[in-house]
Parts: C-alpha cells; structure tokens; sequence
C-alpha cells in the first residue's frame, strides 16, 4: 500500500502507519506551543498519544492473531489518526469464530487496565485538572484511562465496529447471516447518525467516525447479501457453454464491431480451434487508446494468461478469484476437459436473477 511507513512484521502481519499520523503528531505539538508549554510537556503529549497508538496495534493485533487461530490471514495492520484497521482476509462465517475475533480486540484493551490497574492513582480524579496536562504524574492514570475508553468505545454495538460484529455473531446464533447482517447494519447506521448528531454538540470527531460507520455498515450489509445470493451455486450453474470467441488474426478494429453487433463484451482468443488468450473490455480500450485499430491483431493486445476455473468451484469463490487476479474472463474446465467459459457480465447477471428470485420467495 502506498502513502505508509511500514514499521515491522508481526507473524507475518505487516504493521505500517500512514502518513496522514504525522499530521496528527503535528496538531498536537501546535497545540501545546500555542498555549505556551514547556518542551518537557510536549514530550510528554507525542509519548502518550505514540503510546495509544501502540495500544491500538496490540488491539489490531487482538483481531489478526485470533483470526490466524481459524486460519483467516491478515493482510497488514494500518494505523491511522482515527484509529487502527486490521485488513482480514475475509471475516470468519461461524457466529462463534466471529464472536470470538470480534472480542479479542476490546479484551486486550481491557487486559491492559487489569494489568496497569495497581499502578494508577485514583486519587488524582477526584480533580478534573489533574487530567488536563499529561505529565509523569498521570501519565499511566491518563493510559489505563484511554484503554478502558477503547474497549467500551469499541463495543457500542455499531456494526461494523467490533460491537456490531458482536451483535451480528449473537443473531447468528438463531438467524440466518444475511438476515442478522441487515438486522446489526441498521442498528450500526441508526448509532451512527446518534454520532453524528452528538459530534455537532460535543467533538467534531464524532461526525467522521459516524459517517464511516454509516458508510460501512451499508457496504458490507449489501456484501453479504450479495454473498448469500451465490450461495449453494458452482461455476456449473452459470458457466457459459457457447464461448464468444474471436480469432488471434482478427484486428482490434473486429473486435469493436464484435461487442457493438452483439451482447457480448468479453472474448477468447483463439487459434486453431484452441483458446491462447482473453479480451476483455480493460485490454480492448487499451488497445483502441494506443494502437491503430485497424492494423493491430488481437494476438498483441490479448491478455495472454488464461485464468482457469473447476466448474465445482463456489460462484463466490470464483468472483473472489477473478476480482483478485483482475480478471473478466475465465475458462471453466471439469476436470482436464474445458467445459466453457464466465466473465464478470454473466456472474452480474446471475446475482441479478438470483436477487430477482429471493424477493419473489419473500413475496410468497
Ligand atoms: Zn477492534
């Protein structure tokens, strides 16, 4: 990913910090300057905050290393101004491994208000000031503080905040995910507007966070109902058995003609009778931008690695695969032998249908 500063690996898991945090940083050395601090406040000011952060990558880490336990990967951890984000691999299905993952995180912050618990001097709340400058004096009051604030933040039941997630495991206990996903999404969004009311009152803060929940909620509600639509489906069901298919010799300029002519928009590419490559739209416009359409053969606009699928394969699955290798086309194969083809026009298409049947089922 761009735009970060990796800082090291942990199991495997990259942990970088994106550079917008140096801005951060920034704001708060402004801040104390503008009110006359002294430079020994200051230190005191990036350590805690730098500490925080380290607290929101254990957090992070909570997740990853729970999720690695059900052999879900991580992409990488990355640390923002706003907060931590653990990029899984995909969010465990079974209600108690998400229940679990989803917990790990908030735990390891409320681990660390246990641990630090006998260190901190309640005394020191008994005046609000004593909390307005981090010093040596309350510094690990003021840590084990914003741990206990983490936790609790992160379990208001907000999908897809970890609260959320929480909420979504339990229903799937009884219902299905699909189901249980809108029933915690709308909650998430219906908190979330709480947020960004609260944050015109209280901390502006509250509004990006809000929106971002909003946001969120609504993306991964529509993926996992777009998810369940496809389930119990292989490539069989959809697999194309008459494949378009243009000659290595035609021109591009065919080719145009081809997708204008019919309601095809991705192509083999063959030669004697065998298919040596695919052209999609990506390779097609590429093509037109950069080469004469009428003297280029698709032979050398093609895209030349074959993307093959097992028609037993899952149509998730297989969308997963395509979407990861950039792919609109793919030969689908039983076996050794070549059975047909997908591209991502057809796999819309059946979400579509599928979407079409659901509601009917609803009605019913
Ligand atoms: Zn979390």
């Amino acid at each position: 990913m761009k735009n970060v500063l990796q800082l090291g690996t942990v199991k495997g898991i990259k942990v970088s910090i994106h550079w917008t945090f140096l801005i951060l940083i920034g704001w708060i050395v402004f801040t104390n300057v503008r009110e006359g601090r002294t430079v020994t406040d200051i230190f005191w000011s990036v350590g805690f905050i730098l500490s925080i952060f380290v607290c929101v990558v254990l957090h992070e880490l909570g997740h990853a290393l729970t999720a690695q336990r059900f052999h879900i990967k991580t992409k990488d951890i990355t640390l923002y101004p706003i907060g931590g984000v653990a990029r899984l691999e995909s969010i465990p299905k079974k209600p108690r491994e998400e229940l679990l993952v989803a917990l790990a995180g908030p735990a390891v912050n409320l681990l660390i208000v246990i641990l630090l618990y006998p260190f901190i001097d309640i005394a020191l709340l008994e005046d609000p000031n004593n909390l307005m400058v981090i010093g040596s004096a309350n510094f690990v009051l003021a840590f084990v503080a914003v741990n206990f604030w983490l936790a609790i933040f992160n379990l208001i039941p907000a999908f897809p905040m970890d609260g959320g997630r929480v909420f979504r495991a339990l229903l799937s206990f009884k219902i299905n995910r699909a189901k249980a996903t809108r029933i915690a999404a709308s909650l998430g969004q219906v908190v979330a507007i709480g947020f960004v009311l609260l944050g015109f009152y209280a901390n502006p803060f509250l509004i990006f966070i809000g929106l971002f929940i909003f946001l969120g909620a609504q993306a991964e509600s529509n993926f996992v109902q777009v998810e369940a639509l496809m389930e119990g489906h292989t490539l069989k069901d959809i697999t194309m058995h008459e494949t378009p298919a243009l000659s290595a010799d035609a021109s591009v300029a065919d080719a145009v003609h081809e997708v204008l002519n019919g309601q095809n928009r991705n192509f083999l590419v063959v030669e004697n009778g065998k298919a040596i490559g695919t052209l999609g739209q990506l390779e097609l416009i590429k093509a037109l931008r950069e080469k004469d359409e009428s003297e280029v053969h698709l032979r050398d606009v093609m895209d030349k690695t074959i993307l093959q699928l097992q028609a037993s394969l899952s149509v998730y699955d297989a969308l997963v695969k395509m979407q990861r290798e950039k792919k609109s086309v793919a030969i689908v194969k039983d076996g050794d032998a070549e059975v047909g083809m997908v591209d991502t026009d057809n796999l819309g298409e059946f979400i579509l249908i599928q979407g079409a049947r659901k509601q009917f089922a609803e009605v019913e």
